[in-house]
């Protein structure tokens, strides 16, 4: 199904408006109106997520902002580059992507396609470098003791992870204790069919 990648968000930061003002922190949603095949339900839930751990892992006076870009490779973060490489390949339709062959969710199978960006960052604690390759593992939580009032039940980051693997993209993170938390979720768009889309 067509859904619209910024307005879902803008749902989103409604439905968290209170809880922002409440923690005193601050909400930004930046870019514009990207069109894209998918399960609104379940990237709704994506986005719920990073968004409700950034809430939870930042403190008052702080910034959570979510951007929508078309991904470009070559001004991203050296993080982006190193998975640059993978992903333009993949773009080009050359398959190396395993999951991707026989997945129903995968859009445009066969046709050149570029990616949206949508990156969820916070002014947060961190994660530590250690742990950055765990946190999409099912039940991992960093530090339990520290994470215990917050009360989750570590499955968050892994069902989004499947979720948007499912769609064909992917999901990312960078992190600097004490600094902030970004996470990228990288989704496959078929620009012509956007515009297609737009203009009915
Ligand atoms: P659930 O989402 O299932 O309710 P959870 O939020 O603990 O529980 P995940 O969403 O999978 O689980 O996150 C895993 C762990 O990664 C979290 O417990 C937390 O330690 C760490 N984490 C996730 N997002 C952030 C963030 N933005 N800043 C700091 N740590 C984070
Ligand atoms: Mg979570």
């Amino acid at each position: 199904r067509t859904i619209d990648i910024y307005r879902l968000l803008e749902r989103i930061f409604e439905q968290f408006a209170f809880e922002f003002e409440e923690r005193g922190i601050q909400g930004e949603l930046r870019g514009e109106s990207r069109i894209l095949q998918g399960d609104s339900d379940r990237l709704t839930q994506v986005f719920v997520n990073l968004i409700g751990n950034a809430l939870l892992h930042t403190s008052a006076g702080g910034k959570i902002s979510v951007r929508v870009a078309l991904w470009e490779p070559n001004v991203s973060t050296a993080v982006e580059k190193k998975i640059g490489g993978r992903k333009s390949r993949l773009a080009k339709g050359e398959e190396d992507y395993e999951s991707l062959e026989d997945n129903e969710l995968r859009p445009n199978k066969g046709k050149s396609l570029d990616w949206l960006q949508v990156t969820v960052n916070d002014t947060g604690e961190g994660i530590p470098p250690e742990e950055l390759d765990h946190v999409f593992d099912r039940f991992y939580r960093v530090d339990q003791s520290r994470d215990r009032e917050t009360g989750g039940t570590g499955l968050g980051l892994a069902i989004a992870k499947e979720f948007v693997q499912a769609h064909g993209g992917d999901i990312e993170v960078t992190s600097e204790l004490a600094r902030g938390t970004c996470f990228s979720v990288f989704l496959p768009v078929d620009l012509q069919a956007e515009r297609r889309d737009i203009s009915e």
